[in-house]
């Protein structure tokens, strides 16, 4: 049914994607091994270093972000080896069954879903394994599905502390570009990214940065790989190509919304997620609802995921916000499946995209019944009236 306006797509990613990054798609697709690909190859890969925050090697995979934790895994490890893993919430749980169906044994700390890892059970752990069994910890830095963050700097000083030689993989699929992320000053060996969440990209290009560690690891992984397998990707990508055929049309995209990052520059990238983050929080508090993340030192600035009250369906709400505005927000998954919603405050996004939301948000718990007190999107909006806007557009 035709419906005038702007759908509203609120969840957690994929998120909305820029007009000027709609328009770099939209030319031919060009000979990916033609003389003029090489400076669009050249200039992704480069460009993601400077989003990562790193040096060394970043790959480009044509996947969905499962790809690259799966790349992640299969280049560094070897049948049977034990992996550290923290049950923040749904995305570490999959990427936990992964390891699992690779034939590693992930050790998963068990946790309540409502804040990031803990580092000092980390610690603990890694302590424990005196023979140096465990090869890697993997965390996931944007618990997307419960909207709390691991510090990740703190995992990294808990394995240094420890004195153990495990590799740090860190998924940052929904946690890049929206929020800081530092693989080198942060001793990362593997991260994981995405497209289509802070990269503000459709769905499609999967990442990984890999530490020199990570990649003399990878000359003794014995695990099974060709499509992942970095080394396939080495000598074609020095050049500006790749081994096989790109998404030629999502690397247009990414060249240009790699330059609007930096256009807007990244530490205020970092605080309109955050001043967004907060305002939505102020506005579940006014609600009388709960934020599903119990530890503030653990609120992602890129979703806020809200409990609903005893006795309401999240699900049926949701329904009412698509119904009546238009509006997508994220589901519950699994364990807190019909009990949580998600608003996704990420990627391109402004106030006014954020009072709408809350506005719609607001409406949508009157319309479906479900108890709250009013007022919510007017303390957003008092709080975004009275706080700074972050600097924009240095350039
Ligand atoms: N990890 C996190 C934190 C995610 O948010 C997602 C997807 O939302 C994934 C992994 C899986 O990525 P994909 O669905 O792109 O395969």
């Amino acid at each position: 049914m035709y419906k005038s306006g702007r759908h509203f797509l609120q969840i957690p990613g994929p998120s909305n994607v820029p007009d000027r990054v709609l328009r770099a798609m939209d030319f031919p697709t060009m000979d990916h091994r033609g003389p003029d690909f090489a400076d669009i190859g050249k200039k992704a890969l480069e460009g993601m270093k400077s989003i990562f925050k790193t040096e060394q090697d970043v790959v480009i995979f044509p996947s969905s972000g499962t790809g690259a934790w799966e790349a992640a895994l299969v280049n560094t490890l070897s049948a049977g080896d034990r992996v550290l893993m923290y049950e923040t919430g749904h995305f570490a749980t999959l990427w936990q069954a992964l390891a699992k169906r690779l034939g590693l044994q992930p050790e998963f700390i068990p946790s309540d879903w409502r804040s990031g890892a803990d580092p000092e059970k980390i610690e603990a752990y890694l302590r424990a394994d005196k023979n140096h069994e465990i090869k890697a910890v993997c965390v996931v830095h944007n618990e997307t599905s419960t909207g709390s963050v691991t510090q990740v700097k703190e995992v990294r000083d808990a394995i240094d502390s420890a004195g153990h030689p495990a590799l740090l993989m860190v998924d940052s699929i929904s946690g890049l570009a929206s929020i800081d992320f530092q693989f080198d000053a942060w001793g990362v060996d593997v991260a994981v990214s995405g497209s289509q969440k802070g990269l503000m990209l459709p769905p499609g290009l999967s990442f990984n940065a890999i530490s020199a560690k990570a990649r003399a690891a990878s000359a003794k992984a014995t695990l099974p790989k060709s499509y992942w397998a970095w080394d396939e990707m080495k000598g074609p990508n020095e050049k500006g190509y790749f081994p096989y055929t790109p998404a030629t049309n999502l690397l247009y995209g990414l060249n240009v919304a790699i330059d609007m990052l930096h256009e807007e520059g990244l530490d205020a990238v970092f605080a309109r997620h955050a001043r967004h983050g907060e305002a939505t929080r102020q506005a579940v508090r006014t609600w009388g609802l709960d934020i599903l993340c119990s530890d503030p030192r653990h609120y992602s600035n890129v979703l806020t995921t809200v409990v609903m009250p005893t006795g309401s369906s999240a699900d049926a709400f949701r329904k009412t916000t698509l119904d009546n505005f238009d509006m997508s927000l994220g589901s519950g998954l699994s364990k807190v499946s019909d009990r949580v919603f998600r608003i996704g405050h990420l990627g391109h996004f402004n106030d006014l995209m954020l009072m709408a939301t809350l506005s719609g948000v607001e409406m949508g718990l009157k319309l479906a019944s479900v108890p709250h007190n009013r007022g919510g999107a007017q303390a957003a909006m008092d709080y975004l009236t009275n706080s700074e806007r972050p600097t924009e557009a240095i350039a």
